[in-house]
């Protein structure tokens, strides 16, 4: 008898009528692990860990006062070649907002609570609770209760994604998209600024709005200017939001991922080397540079690829961890232990190193790489 077995929420008619799936199809996800039942922080509900149907990654099918469908926020596709992917994909005006580099956050209003949800679906307790102490939305959310705000979490102090940028410093929140909780559609750029900007909420810059056939000449400026910067890129977006936005980012981004992906070979530069690679073959091919701006960005990438690597053998030799630091802000023990257990869920890593002037160092280890590593410099055979 396996029914008994499916979450009550799940074995609900509404909620296959809500989310346009039959129940047989969603009990066979159930099994399949493709939603599972979440239950946390006084929430019930299913989480998507996979798309089905129309759903995205990352929906969350909450059992509150009313069932809500929080939807997973969509998958950005990336243009290699601007000229030639610009033209075919827009209309008109192509509106380019800078792409900032920290984790993607939805913040929404569920029975009169704040909850801040990650990527996956994840409540982040320290997401959340920043997210509350860094925005005020009582009002926006009084006003717009059927809306999820979706922004980047960035700064400095950031579990995830840390990186620095002088107008945030520590830990700041950017919004790019409002949309509708149920559907998923999103505010048209101006009245999404335009109810941004009445409830004094930041959103990401917008760098300019241009004809499509002008963009991609002035979309390779502001990159390269963004990349001098040492900032991310930029996500293109139809100022109606009908068509899907796409993505595009500067070489020295793609240089600081190789470098980050190289201090832990084993664990990940598989994932990431080869999509970086072929980013920066076809930006170099199309920004046509001249053979001093090619070897500076062959330069650039060859050292992020071989010194964090090394740097990494050579520590590893010398008997430290190969692990990478995270510092959060916390203001007792017990809510540093809550966000060690958030990443255990995640199947992440991590032991708390020491609290110190309310700040809690939590070390990532990075076990393939720490062994593998090892058993190289001991003999063993690759
Ligand atoms: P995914 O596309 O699945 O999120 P990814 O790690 O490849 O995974 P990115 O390459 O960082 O994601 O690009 C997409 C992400 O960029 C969005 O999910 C969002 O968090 C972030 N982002 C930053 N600035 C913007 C912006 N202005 N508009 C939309 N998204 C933005
Ligand atoms: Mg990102």
């Amino acid at each position: 008898m396996r029914e008994k077995n499916i979450p009550p929420l799940l074995a609900q008619e509404e909620v296959s009528k809500i989310l346009n799936i039959s129940s047989q199809k969603l009990e066979e996800a159930y099994w399949k692990g493709i939603i599972k039942n979440y239950q946390k922080h006084n929430l019930e509900a299913i989480q998507f860990r996979k798309g089905l149907g129309s759903m995205e990654s990352g929906t969350m099918v909450v059992n509150g006062e009313t069932i809500q469908v929080i939807r997973g926020f969509p998958k950005i596709r990336r243009t290699l070649m601007l000229k030639p992917t610009l033209k075919k994909h827009f209309l008109k005006e192509v509106a380019v907002e800078e792409k900032m580099n920290g984790y993607n956050v939805r913040i929404t209003q569920i029975d009169n609570d704040i909850i801040a949800f990650t990527r996956g679906g994840y409540i982040c307790p320290y997401t959340t609770r920043k997210a509350k102490e860094i925005l005020d939305l009582d009002d926006f959310f009084q006003e717009n209760p059927e809306m999820v705000i979706c922004g980047e979490m960035v700064g400095t102090l950031n579990p995830y994604v840390s990186h620095y940028y002088r107008e945030v410093g520590k830990l700041g929140f950017r919004i790019f998209d409002l949309r509708e909780k149920q559907t998923n559609t999103p505010l048209p750029m101006k009245e999404k600024r335009d109810l941004l900007e009445e409830h004094d909420l930041e959103p990401v810059r917008l760098l300019g709005i241009f004809p499509v056939d002008e963009a991609p000449e002035k979309i390779i400026e502001i990159v390269k200017d963004l990349g001098a910067n040492n900032r991310e890129g930029v996500v293109m977006k139809d100022p109606m939001m009908q068509l899907e936005p796409l993505k595009y980012t500067s070489s020295q981004a793609q240089a600081s991922e190789l470098e980050y992906a190289l201090s832990y070979p084993f664990d990940l530069a598989q994932a990431f080397l080869f999509s970086r690679i072929i980013r920066e073959g076809f930006q170099a091919y199309e920004m046509a540079e001249s053979t001093d701006e090619l070897s500076k960005r062959a330069l650039r990438m060859g050292e992020s690829i071989l010194y964090p690597m090394l740097e990494t053998i050579r520590g590893v030799e010398n008997g430290e961890l190969a692990a990478e630091d995270l510092v959060i802000e916390v203001k007792n023990q017990n809510e540093a232990e809550e966000f060690i257990r958030h990443l255990r869920d995640l199947k992440v890593m991590a032991t708390l190193v020491e609290i110190k002037d309310g700040k809690a160092v939590i070390r990532r280890i990075h076990q393939s790489t720490n062994d593998k590593v090892k058993n190289y410099l001991h003999g063993g055979l690759y």
